[in-house]
């Protein structure tokens, strides 16, 4: 049975801990999070003067109040940014931005205790994850991108004129004002992969983090301030998605959207972005296989699975929902996944004894508990877990399901909690097509020693990355998105760094 860790704390206790063992700089912004609009450099309620609450979701109770933002608060901010651009950013050099990109790394990484504390409160993860992942990563996706301006550049063409003799050569100038609306699950860091790119290419940006995770993002544009970028170059409207964040996609002042979130919400955004002709990337949803062989090395491929699907409460774009494993290991596989999986002990965020937090809020626990009754419905095997927690704070067990057919529901759909499917497979041929067999596409493992078949099946699987003995790796170099419903465009790497920039063509006749 999985432990639920009682500390033994009273409900309205941040994150479950004593509030007065938390960082100075914590709990000030807890107490002053109504103030988490920040445009032109100043941090101020809603126009409307309206707040939204913010639950802890270790305990359900009340975290702070944040800013609820609506298009009115929206439009002041594109309408901020495109001046910003216009007069500071824009014609900045490259080397100065460069500087302002590589200090806002250091700024991460010298607040990290702070930073992760508050993306622990908030979203629930445990506090290791959050420093670890969320923050060591977001310092390098703003280190990466900071290397970047000062290798942006045009190219001179070898043309051939109908007509004399000319010059042609492209620049690559920035778009104008991004809008980039993001989740919950990571939300530091995935701020950082649209910020960080849109920034260093020249743009100015107008974010909308989840009305879930806010906190964080007052204290990004802080030290993005802090770090020398111009006031108005990064603004930040916090809000409901459907009013602030519907308004932002709507906005007629954006040259592009960049959206992390479902594929509902996405296909929402691109139809409000049409009527302006913005141009969007859409990050979504996913239901990844993770494909165990029986030739694999199963120590690993545990682990790895166990990663992929329990990392973040399985609140992970890519977690590996569906574990499909060779049957001559599959009996071995399970037993092995089952007996970890009920050894994980659940906690707040912030106890030093937890593997794993409660989920991001109690829809969230709701929605996820919805489709483990879904699944006992349908008639797959309950194997382990299942249960909620009985306090207050929104816990599911690491649950495993087997006998799941690939028509049922949990075998579809995205359930974005601790919830494994695992099967069996027998050839490679299956393995490949099943894999497939989802409408999503964003990421995919493989577990064997055959190394044929190991860059065989990567080449054949429907997905925008492939892990091979490996699961759940990101870095700044290495482009992330899907096909399929699971969206398009990419975030990191040299693709997202020239996707915010247009190339200008000019031509000098020299007749
Ligand atoms: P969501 O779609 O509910 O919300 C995402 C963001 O969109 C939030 O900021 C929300 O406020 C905003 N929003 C909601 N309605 C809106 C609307 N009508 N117009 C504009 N904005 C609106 O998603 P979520 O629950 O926050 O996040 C979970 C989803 O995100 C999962 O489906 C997950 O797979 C996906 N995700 C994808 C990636 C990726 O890189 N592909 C990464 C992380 C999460």
């Amino acid at each position: 049975m999985t432990t639920l860790v009682d500390h033994g704390l009273p409900n309205d206790s941040p994150g479950g801990q004593d509030a007065a063992a938390l960082p100075i700089g914590v709990r000030e912004l807890l107490a002053g999070a109504s103030s988490s609009i920040v445009i032109d450099g100043h941090r101020q309620p809603s126009a409307s003067g309206e707040s939204q609450p913010s639950y802890d979701p270790a305990t359900g109770g009340l975290l702070a109040h944040i800013a609820a933002g609506s298009a009115v608060d929206i439009d002041r901010a594109v309408r901020s940014a495109d001046l910003a651009f216009r007069t500071h950013w824009r014609d900045l050099s490259a080397a100065a931005r460069s500087r302002i990109l590589l200090r806002l790394a250091d700024l991460v990484e010298e607040n990290c205790e702070e930073l992760a504390t508050l993306e622990s409160l908030d979203n629930g993860k445990p506090l290791t994850e959050a420093t670890y992942v969320d923050l060591a990563l977001c310092a390098e996706v703003y280190r990466y991108y900071g290397g970047w301006p000062t290798k942006v550049h045009g190219d001179v063409l070898p043309v051939s004129p109908l007509v004399g003799e000319a010059l042609v050569y492209t620049r690559r100038e920035p778009l104008g004002v991004v809008g980039a609306i993001v989740p919950w699950n990571f939300p530091m860091l995935l701020t950082a992969w649209k910020v960080a790119p849109a920034l260093a290419a020249g743009n100015a940006v107008v974010l909308k983090p989840s009305e879930l995770t806010s906190l964080t993002s007052i204290r990004l544009a802080e030290l993005a301030l802090e770090a020398g970028l111009p006031p108005g170059v990064l603004n930040v409207v916090t809000g409901l998605g459907g009013e602030a964040g519907a308004a932002l996609a709507a906005h007629p002042g954006l040259s592009k959207i960049s959206f992390t979130g479902s594929t509902v919400t996405g296909r929402s955004v691109m139809t409000a972005a049409a009527q302006n002709l913005t141009p969007v990337v859409l990050e979504l949803g996913g239901k990844s296989p993770n494909i165990i062989f029986a030739d694999a090395d199963l120590d690993t491929a545990v682990q790895g699975a166990l990663l992929g699907i329990f990392m973040n409460q399985g609140q992970v774009c890519c977690a590996g929902s569906r574990a499909m494993v060779q049957q001559p290991v599959y009996d071995e596989v399970l037993e092995r996944l089952t007996t970890a999986a009920r050894q994980l002990r659940l906690g707040p965020g912030l106890a030093d004894d937890t593997d794993m937090g409660p989920l991001v809020s109690a829809g969230q626990r709701d929605r996820v508990m919805g489709y483990i009754a879904s699944g006992v419905e349908e008639g797959a095997r309950l194997v382990t877990g299942g249960t909620a927690g009985d306090g207050a704070g929104y816990f599911v067990e690491p649950t495993i399901f087997t006998d799941v057919r690939d028509d049922m529901v949990i075998a579809q759909e995205e359930i974005f909690g601790p919830v494994l499917a695992v099967t069996a497979f027998t050839d490679e041929d299956e393995a490949i097509r099943r894999a497939n067999a989802t409408r999503y596409g964003l990421a995919a493992g493989i577990w064997t020693q055959n190394l044929r078949r190991a860059h065989r099946t990567a080449a054949l699987l429907e997905a925008g990355t492939v892990w091979i003995n490996a699961y759940n790796m990101i870095d700044p170099t290495a482009p992330f998105g899907g096909v399929k419903d699971s969206g398009f465009g990419r975030d990191l790497g040299p693709d997202a760094m020239h996707a915010y920039t247009a190339p200008k063509t000019v031509w000098v006749g020299l007749d």
